[in-house]
């Protein structure tokens, strides 16, 4: 159980890097939402709360005493009293006279700071205000600091002939400094805890997710470090089901074609092993029988009669020719199972070849008292295929027919055109071949039992299909014990123009 990990180092830490972006991004995102909506918020209550304070100066102050004097200045005692007020209750409270065109008349302010303070304020903010009766929040113009916005209240008054507007600002400086220091501790305090919710909760989500995400992934690398490890057999189950159903079924497919492809390589070096095996062995006959006469014309030439002598070397020479036909067929068959022979395929007359054979082994049939012929001679077929090659199956086929014929049978080669093709048939009235020998007659070197090869090397047949292969055809034989058996091929007829 070593070495247990399913997914790379590498890719779980960039998962992470993409997860704790994420979270990052996550928290500074809800940080600043919640921190600008949290200013917007102080600032709308203090403003709503404060809504009528404009409104109560004039219905307060201005029901007694009128803001302006008879010579049209300012009630700067009226005011100064009003500053008492202020600085009982809030001294924050910025508060200004403004004409009808947002000029400051006059102002009340307790808390000063070093800037030059506007001479007038935009009317815009302020009719928006009194419109909405202090219901909207709305941001005016700071007097004291120019460049800023700040919340307010607002009345318009008409006293005496004079028109005007008393403009509160109501989080004046003082206010603003609460509020940012109770705002920033609060605000640090929920951005910590923001942030640790969100990384705890966004991490917990994160494993569980990642968990889940690369659950078929982690599946794959099992079954496949199980495969590498030599557990051929194994698949990824269900790849249809696998999120990452092409990998899945590609994995499934190549291990199929592995394994398909290590038998076939397993076969073909068993059916090696037993070819050397079987051609040792069928070797060592005839070289035995070889060693043996020669040996005995050397020892006994001298007691010998001629005839004696004639005939152990008879014997001897039938014995080479067997040595070298084999070696011939081995050569032969080696080259076309290490796929050497390239088939020169060309058209010609299959009719003329199967008389050539016939008039070549015609011979051999009389000495076997066998009838050697080809059917409807008339008929000139033609074929295209490789012609040395098919002169050599067509050879070994009739060698065959008239080794396992007994005398007084028949050979016949029979050439039928069928369609786009020419059917050529050897069939002969011999012994025939088990049924349960069929099936391996066209690899019966690879038979472990040998008592059950009767002549020869066992290549004639393993030679003749290797021949059909390169031509992309197959080879069939039909065949009844005592009664015959027949050889079929198909090769494509050549169409004369
Ligand atoms: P061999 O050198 O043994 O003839 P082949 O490959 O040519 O090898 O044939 C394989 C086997 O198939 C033969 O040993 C024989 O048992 C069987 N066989 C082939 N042709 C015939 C046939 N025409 N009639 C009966 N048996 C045959």
């Amino acid at each position: 159980m070593k070495n247990e990990k399913t997914l790379t180092p590498k890719l779980v830490k960039k998962l992470w890097i993409a997860f704790i972006f994420l979270i990052v991004l996550m928290g500074a995102s809800y940080i600043f939402i919640t921190g600008y909506l949290t200013l917007n918020y102080n600032e709308a209550i203090t403003q709503r709360i404060n809504a009528n304070v404009a409104e109560h100066v004039i219905q307060e102050k201005f029901q007694n005493d009128a803001p302006f004097l008879e010579d049209g200045s300012v009630n700067k005692a009226l005011f100064g009293d009003l500053m008492h007020d202020m600085m009982a209750v809030n001294r924050g409270i910025e508060i200004y006279l403004l004409n009808n065109a947002g000029d400051i008349l006059y102002s009340v302010v307790l808390e000063h700071n070093d800037n030059e303070p506007m001479k007038s304020v935009s009317l815009e903010p302020i009719n928006k205000y009194i419109a909405s009766n202090g219901q909207e929040f709305i941001l005016g113009d700071d007097p004291l600091n120019p460049n800023e916005q700040n919340i307010f209240s607002a009345a318009p008054f008409s006293i005496d002939g004079h028109e005007g507007y008393i403009y509160i600002i109501v989080a004046g400086k003082q206010l603003a400094l609460i509020s940012d220091n109770l705002f920033g501790s609060y605000f640090t305090k929920l951005s910590i805890g923001a942030i640790l919710l969100t990384m705890l909760f966004s991490a917990l989500i994160g494993v569980l997710s990642i968990w889940f995400l690369t659950k078929n992934l982690r599946l794959i690398t099992q079954t496949v470090r199980k495969f590498q490890e030599g557990d051929l057999d194994i698949r990824i189950e269900n790849p249809e089901e696998s999120d990452i159903e092409v990998v899945a079924l590609s994995f499934n497919k190549m291990a199929d074609s592995i394994v398909e492809n290590m038998e076939k390589i397993k076969s073909v070096d068993n059916l090696r092993r037993e070819l050397i095996a079987n051609v040792s062995h069928d070797l060592r006959t005839p070289l035995a029988i070889l060693k043996g006469y020669i040996e005995t014309l050397q020892i006994k030439k001298d007691s010998l009669t001629e005839h004696q002598k004639d005939e152990y070397l008879q014997i001897t020479h039938a014995n080479i020719d067997k040595l070298s036909d084999l070696i011939n067929q081995l050569f032969e068959y080696s080259k076309l199972e290490a796929e050497q022979v390239t088939p020169i395929k060309e058209p010609f007359s299959i009719t003329e070849l199967s008389h050539d054979l016939i008039a070549k082994f015609r011979l051999l049939a009389e000495q076997k008292q066998l009838h050697l012929e080809l059917d409807n001679p008339e008929e000139n077929y033609m074929v295209y295929a490789d012609i040395g090659l098919v002169e050599r199956a067509l050879q070994n086929l009739i060698e065959n027919a008239i080794k396992y014929t007994e005398p007084h049978g028949k050979v016949t080669l029979s050439l039928v055109k069928m369609g786009k093709q020419i059917e050529i048939n050897i069939t002969d009235t011999g012994n025939g071949i088990p049924i349960n020998d069929q099936p391996f007659i066209f690899d019966r070197y690879k038979q472990v039992d040998k008592t059950t090869k009767k002549q020869g090397l066992g290549l004639g047949l393993a030679i003749v299909k290797k021949i059909m292969d390169l031509h992309d055809t197959t080879i069939v034989v039909l065949s009844k014990p005592y009664e015959g058996s027949s050889f079929i091929f198909k090769l494509p007829a050549y169409q004369l123009q």
